[in-house]
C-alpha cells in the first residue's frame, strides 16, 4: 500500500499547509481519510478525482472535513460522475454537512452515497478492508485501519489517550498518529501528547510511527525526538505531499 499525506495540521492549516488528509492506495483501490481545508487542492496533485472509490470521515470537527464543500462543486460541476461517491463517517455525519448548505440537500444526496457507520464496523472497499474503532474526543470520532496485501495502516484520527488504546493499534504495520501536543503540554483528554505516543506505541510493539495532526507552530523535530525518547521503533514526521510506502 502506498500512504500519500495530503494535510498535517491540527484546528486551523499552517502556512503552506492543509488540515488532516491521507490517500490510501494499492495501486487498484483508492480511498481517501478525511477531507480537510487545503486537501482537495493537494489531492488533485496525485490523482484524477474519478478514480477515488471512497472519502472516510472520523469526526466533524471543520479540520476533518471542511473540503468536502469544495468536492461538491469539483463534482457537480466538473466531473459530473454517474455514481454517487460513497462517504463513510461516524452518526450525525449528514445533517452536519448539509446543515451549511440545507438548500442544496438534493445535490449533495445525488453526489454523494452517505453511509453513517458505528464504532466497531468492518467495509470492504474492493481489496481494502477498513474496520472502525471509537476514539476518545468530544464527539464521535472513528479511528480507521485499512487493510491490504497483508499489511495494515493504522489512523488514530483525533484522541486522546486511553486504557486500551494500545491493545486496538497493535499489530498496525504503520500507525498514522496524531501528535497534537508536545510533553510539555498539560494533559488532554481530547488529543495526544508525545509521551503518550512513545507510551502506548512501545506497549503495543508498533515498529513504525507517522506523526501528523501538529498544532501550528509546533517544533515538528522537537515532536519526533521527544517520541523517540521512550519508543523503540521508527519515527517519520509527516509532511505534505509526502508518499509513504507499507
Ligand atoms: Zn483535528
Ligand atoms: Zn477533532
Amino acid at each position: 500500500m502506498k500512504l500519500t499525506v495530503l494535510g498535517t495540521s491540527a484546528a486551523y492549516a499552517e502556512a503552506g499547509r492543509a488540515c488532516s488528509g491521507y490517500l490510501i492506495s494499492d495501486g487498484k483501490t483508492k480511498i481517501l481519510l478525511d477531507l480537510g481545508s487545503g486537501v482537495l487542492s493537494n489531492l488533485q496533485r496525485h490523482m484524477n478525482i474519478s478514480d477515488l472509490n471512497a472519502i472516510f470521515i472520523s469526526h466533524t470537527h471543520p479540520d476533518h472535513f471542511l473540503d468536502i464543500y469544495g468536492m461538491r462543486y469539483l463534482l457537480e460541476y466538473d466531473l459530473k460522475p454517474e455514481r454517487p461517491l460513497s462517504v463513510f463517517g461516524p452518526k450525525g455525519l449528514k445533517e452536519t454537512i448539509i446543515s451549511l448548505q440545507p438548500e442544496s440537500k438534493a445535490v449533495f444526496e445525488n453526489l454523494f452515497e452517505f453511509n453513517e457507520i458505528s464504532e466497531e464496523n468492518k467495509i470492504k472497499i474492493k481489496d481494502f478492508e477498513i474496520s472502525t474503532s471509537k476514539a476518545k474526543h468530544p464527539l464521535p470520532t472513528l479511528m480507521y485501519s485499512v487493510r491490504s496485501e497483508g499489511k495494515n495502516i493504522f489512523y488514530t484520527a483525533d484522541t486522546g489517550a486511553f486504557k486500551g488504546l494500545q491493545e486496538i493499534v497493535k499489530g498496525s504495520d504503520l500507525l498514522l498518529c496524531e501528535a497534537t501536543y508536545l510533553k510539555s503540554a498539560s494533559p488532554s483528554d481530547v488529543h495526544l501528547r508525545t509521551n503518550d505516543i512513545a507510551e502506548f506505541a512501545q506497549a503495543a510493539g508498533i515498529s513504525k510511527v507517522v506523526l501528523t495532526h501538529f498544532w501550528p507552530g509546533t517544533d515538528r523535530l522537537r515532536s519526533k525526538f521527544e517520541v523517540e525518547q521512550s519508543f523503540d521503533g521508527e519515527v517519520t514526521i509527516a509532511n505534505e505531499n509526502d508518499v509513504l510506502n507499507v
